[in-house]
Order: C-alpha cells, then structure tokens, then sequence
C-alpha cells in the first residue's frame, strides 16, 4: 500500500468510481478507492443488454473494471466512509480509525433504494419485502409477486422475476409505464405479469412474511380487488443520492439532493470532483456512470499535476 497522501482518492466502488480509478492508474495518479462493495448498482443489476461490447451480467463487467483497475496500480479499500473533512493537503476521509488522505476527491458513491414509506414495509423488510430482484428473486420460485414502480428498474425486475415466479403483478401509479420501449414490449410478451395502472401500495400485509399488497387508486376509482394476495413485493421506485458525508462541505446540490457537476464533474469545492448516479448528470446508466468517472478522472489529473480546477 502507498503510505501517506494519495493525489487522488476515489469515493465508491461501482462504475463511476472504477472507471476513475483505471484512468487515474494511466495518467500516473497514485490512487485509493474506497467502498462498501465491489460494483455498485451494477453489480445488481443481472444481465447487461446496453453497455456496448459487453455480453454478460453486470457482476462479470463489474469484475472486469475492478481488474483493470488493480492492474493499473488502484489501492482498494473496502468499507464504510463515516467521515470526509478538509485537509491543508485537501481531503481525509476516515473508515472506522482508519485515515486516508487525497490531494483530490472523486465522490461516486451512488444512491440508495427509495423507500415506499407505507405500513408493513419496514417491519416486512426481509420477510418478503425486497429492493433487488436479482439478489432475492430466487426465494419467490412459483409464487406470487408484485414490483412497485413504472421505470427501467420495475421493468427489469419484472422481466427477471417473471421467470422464476408464477405471476408476477406491477403496480403503477400513472396510465403508462415509462421504462424503455424495448423493456415494455419484453413485458407486453410475457404472459405472467400484469400491470395494474393508475394505482399505489398503501400497506403490505403480513405477519412473519408477506402474504398481501393493499393498493389505492390514483384517480379515485372504485377498485374491484384493492388487496393483492401475494408472496413478495419488489420496491423499484427509483433511488436518492449517496450525499451524507457532504454536510460539513459547502457543496452546491440541486434541489433533490444531486451533486452539482460541470461537464467535467468539478462540484463547487476546489479538488473535489462528482461521478455517477449521485451527480446531477441528466441520464443515470452504467455507460454514463462510466464516462462521468472517466472524465472526472482527467480533471483530477489536470488539478492535481497542472494545478488546473
Ligand atoms: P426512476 O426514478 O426512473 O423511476 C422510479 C419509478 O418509481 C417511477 O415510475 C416513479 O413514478 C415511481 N415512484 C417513485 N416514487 C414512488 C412512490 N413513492 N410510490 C410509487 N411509485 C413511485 O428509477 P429507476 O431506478 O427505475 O431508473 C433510474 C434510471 O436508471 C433511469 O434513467 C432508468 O432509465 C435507468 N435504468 C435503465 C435500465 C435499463 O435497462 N436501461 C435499468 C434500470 C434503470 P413516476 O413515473 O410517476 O415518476
């Protein structure tokens, strides 16, 4: 491990962040990466159709980044970032007692699963109630399922569930889906889901597990069945940046709490640099992410070896 102050520290292991870290290795940075896991959202997201030259799942690209980025001289660090301050050489952040110092900072550290915020779904978390298809699909092997959420995330938990499950419902509360068209006709072709618009979960039911899904109607209609009885509910509702440790820095966000980035990813504080889904960039995917963590990485280069910000 380099000892002492690395020009460059990496906040998240997922796309954006060891995209970063394999450019960073190129351009000669001595460079640490520190996260929870290896591969992010990625890593969730089961099979890869629309990063362009890979065929496979998003563990085996994940895999790869994180390959590449150990050839290229990346330290990696696995564990929780509890605490980022100021420092005269520019950044420490601390994992347990743990300090690491950088001369700039790439935050990529992502989003987290939005809650539903209804009765039963905390005290059901883990008893059927589930935020990754693809992690807990397998527990719901000919059963029953609903997924919340009317995006690509609730479309590709569907299209995933619907083969291992018996039916498979999606809950949505507008008249039609937003997912990528050529996720809504995968859908459309499979005979086990059902969507039900222009409706939302108001409780899940269950005592030890899951065995109910209560909706509303959005547009004040009268539902015929308004309790799904159901196995598993599947929270696809979209995801909020990873910002927390931000709130002793003066750093500029837009309204819903993204990062604010120039084209680059410099944020308003001097050496510190945003990538990925917890930017404010305009389309979240592996691909962006990538490209953010990319170009980020060229700009610590240019602030860090040619004093440019
Ligand atoms: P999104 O933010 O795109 O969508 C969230 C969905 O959940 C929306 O349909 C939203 O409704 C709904 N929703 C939000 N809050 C609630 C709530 N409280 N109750 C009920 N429904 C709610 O998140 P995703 O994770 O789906 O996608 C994020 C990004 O990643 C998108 O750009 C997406 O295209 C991309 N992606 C692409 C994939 C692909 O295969 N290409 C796969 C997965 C994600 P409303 O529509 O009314 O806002």
């Amino acid at each position: 491990m380099v000892k002492g102050i690395y020009d460059l520290m990496i906040l998240g292991t997922g796309a954006a962040g060891m995209a970063a870290a394999i450019y960073a290795g190129r351009y000669g940075l001595k460079t640490i990466i520190i996260g929870k896991e290896s591969g992010g959202a990625t890593a969730y997201s089961g099979p890869i159709e629309n990063y362009p030259g890979h065929i496979g799942t998003g563990v085996d690209l994940m895999n790869t980044f994180e390959k590449q980025a150990k050839e290229f001289g990346a330290i990696f660090v696995l564990g929780n970032v509890d605490k980022l301050s100021n420092a005269k050489s520019g950044f420490i952040a601390m994992v347990g007692d743990k300090k690491y110092e950088g001369k700039a900072l790439i935050t990529a550290l992502g989003s987290v699963h939005r809650k539903l915020g209804i009765l039963g779904e905390a005290e059901l978390a883990g008893k059927g109630v589930s935020y990754c298809a693809t992690c807990d699909g397998n527990f719901f092997k000919g059963k029953t399922v609903a997924v919340i959420g009317g995006s690509d995330s609730a479309a590709k938990a569907a299209i995933y569930l619907s083969d291992i499950c018996k039916q498979v419902y999606i809950s949505y509360r507008k008249e039609k889906m937003r997912a990528e068209p050529i996720n809504l006709q995968k859908i459309v072709a499979k005979k086990n889901v059902k969507i039900i618009y222009n409706t939302k979960p108001v409780a899940i039911t269950g005592d030890t597990k899951v065995n109910g899904l209560k909706l509303e109607s959005t547009i004040g209609k009268k539902l015929t069945k308004d309790t799904l009885a159901v196995d598993g509910v599947f929270v696809e509702i979209g995801s909020t940046p990873i910002i927390e440790i931000f709130k002793g820095f003066n750093i500029k966000m837009t309204k819903g709490g993204y990062i604010v980035v120039d084209k680059v990813g410099r944020t308003s504080i001097k050496g510190m640099f945003a990538a990925g889904d917890a930017a404010d960039n305009p389309f979240k995917q592996t691909i962006t992410a990538t490209a953010d963590g990319v170009l980020a990485a060229k700009a610590a280069y240019d602030y860090v070896k040619l004093g440019k910000f």
